[in-house]
């Protein structure tokens, strides 16, 4: 189950007040969000030119490395950058923060769309009586 499904389900069991006071708080979470990036940051180890070198020893070969790396696919054009060891820290709480929005985005979207059927829904049973 994803994030989003728990979400949609819990979504579906709120009423209206309850729904209303969640996409308060969504909005206030997005407002707090710090910078962000998008993109996923991944470890690499590499093999050198350098005859004799420890990365290409026989029995026991230690590659070079970690160097890390953020990819990302942006308005359809990928990007891969090598990131600075001081680098990796603060990119990956960007990356979380985007994720953060991602996640944010969706719920609110779901609970407009939850406060639109329950509204609908109270219209009905208020009108006829
Ligand atoms: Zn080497």
């Amino acid at each position: 189950m994803t994030a989003s499904d728990s979400h949609d389900k819990a979504i579906g069991m709120m009423n209206l007040s309850q729904v209303r006071r969640r996409i308060a708080q969504v909005q206030r979470q997005l407002l707090a969000l710090g910078p962000l990036h998008p993109g996923s940051i991944s470890e690499q180890y590499n093999v050198c030119g350098q005859p004799g070198c420890r990365c290409k020893d026989p029995h026991q070969p230690q590659k070079h490395g970690p160097y890390y790396q953020l990819s990302f696919t942006w308005r359809g054009k990928s990007s891969t950058r090598f990131l600075r060891p001081e680098q990796v820290e603060p990119m990956r709480q960007k990356v979380a923060n985007y994720k953060r929005l991602r996640e944010l985005m969706n719920e609110w979207v779901s609970l407009g769309v939850e406060l639109e059927r329950a509204e609908r829904e109270k219209e009905k049973h208020t009108v006829g009586h």
